[in-house]
C-alpha cells in the first residue's frame, strides 16, 4: 500500500482526502516541488528547498515545516535502492477557507502534502535518438518563476505539443525563448551553450543550474543570455532538461531536423557529465 504524508500524518494514498474548500482545489493557490531521489539520496536538496522558500515567499505563505521535518518526511517516503530512481512530490497550499473568497483568510493553516513514486526506467532511445519539440507562443502569466500548482497554461501547451506529435513545447514570448512547458531549454550556437537568463518569465530549474555548473566545470563555453526564435531554429543542438527528464536532446523542431537530426557532440559530453554526477550522488560524494 502506498503511503503519503498529509498535514502531519502518514496514511495510505487511498485514504488521503482534501476538503473541497482547500484553496489549492478552488484557485490553484499553492506551490510545489518535484525532487528526484537516487539510491535514497535527494538530488540537490538545498536548491529545491531554497526554490520552495522563494515560491512560498512570493505567494506570502510561511514555510510550514523546518528543513529537518521535510527531510524526515522524504526519508520515510523513499528508500535506498540502487536499481530504481524515485521522485518526491511536495505541495503546500494556502489551506482550507471557511468560504470561497479570493482574499486570503486570516489564521488558516497551509495544507501540506507529500508523496513519492518510482521513476520510470530511462528509455535509452531518448539519448540516442532524441525527442521532438514544437515551438509555441508562451501565453502564460508573468510570474513563471513561481513553481505554482496553477499549471493550466503549461498543461494546455504540453497537450498541444502532444497533439502535434511532439514530446515538448518550447515556448517563445516576444520573439525570445523562455522555456519548455515543463522543462528549461538550451540552444547550442557556434559551440556555445546558451540558455535564457533567470527572470520572472521562466522557472529557475534546478537541473538547468546543474547543467550550467557541469558545463562550466568542464570548460565548455556557456552563456545565460536571450535566445531568439531564429537562433533556436538554426541551432546546432537543442536540449531540454528537468528533474523528471534529466537532460534530453531535441533532434526535431517543428518537424525539421535540429543540426544533423541526431544528438550532437556537446549533448554527448553533457549527458556523460550528468550521469557521472548521479553516480557521485549515489555514492555520497556530492
Ligand atoms: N520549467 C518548468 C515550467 C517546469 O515545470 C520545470 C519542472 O517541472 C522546469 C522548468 C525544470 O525544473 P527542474 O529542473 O527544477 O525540475
Amino acid at each position: 500500500m502506498r503511503e503519503i504524508y498529509l498535514n502531519g500524518r502518514y496514511m495510505p494514498l487511498e485514504e488521503a482526502k482534501i476538503p473541497v474548500l482547500d484553496r489549492g482545489f478552488l484557485f490553484g493557490d499553492g506551490v510545489y516541488e518535484v525532487i528526484p531521489v537516487f539510491d535514497g539520496r535527494p538530488f540537490r536538496l538545498a536548491q529545491h528547498m531554497e526554490r520552495l522558500d522563494n515560491s512560498l515567499h512570493s505567494i506570502r505563505i510561511g514555510n510550514p515545516l523546518e528543513l529537518d521535518d521535510w527531510e524526515r518526511i522524504f526519508a520515510r517516503l523513499t528508500f535506498p535502492t540502487p536499481d530504481l530512481d524515485q521522485m518526491v512530490y511536495l505541495q503546500v497550499t494556502r489551506g482550507v477557507d471557511p468560504i470561497r473568497n479570493h482574499l486570503f483568510a486570516e489564521g488558516v493553516a497551509p495544507t501540506v502534502f507529500v508523496m513519492s513514486w518510482e521513476a520510470k526506467p530511462r528509455d535509452p532511445a531518448i539519448s540516442s535518438d532524441g525527442v521532438a519539440a514544437v515551438v509555441l507562443d508562451d501565453y502564460r502569466w508573468q510570474r513563471c518563476d513561481i513553481k505554482s500548482t496553477a499549471l493550466l497554461g503549461n498543461v494546455l501547451l504540453r497537450q498541444e505539443a502532444q497533439d502535434a506529435g511532439a514530446d515538448e513545447a518550447i515556448l517563445v514570448r516576444d520573439g525570445l525563448v523562455t522555456e519548455g512547458s515543463s522543462t528549461n531549454a538550451f540552444a547550442i550556437q557556434g559551440g556555445e551553450i546558451l540558455t535564457p537568463p533567470k527572470s520572472n518569465l521562466l522557472l529557475r530549474g534546478v537541473t538547468r543550474d546543474l547543467v550550467l555548473e557541469l558545463a562550466q566545470e568542464a570548460g565548455m563555453p556557456c552563456a545565460e543570455r536571450q535566445i531568439t526564435r531564429d537562433e533556436l531554429e538554426t541551432a546546432d543542438e537543442v536540449w531540454i532538461c528537468s528533474s523528471s527528464r534529466e537532460v534530453q536532446p531535441v533532434t526535431r523542431l517543428d518537424g525539421k531536423p535540429v543540426g544533423e537530426g541526431v544528438p550532437g557532440p556537446l549533448f554527448g559530453r553533457i549527458y556523460g557529465l550528468f550521469q557521472d554526477y548521479k553516480a557521485r550522488l549515489r555514492s555520497g560524494d556530492v
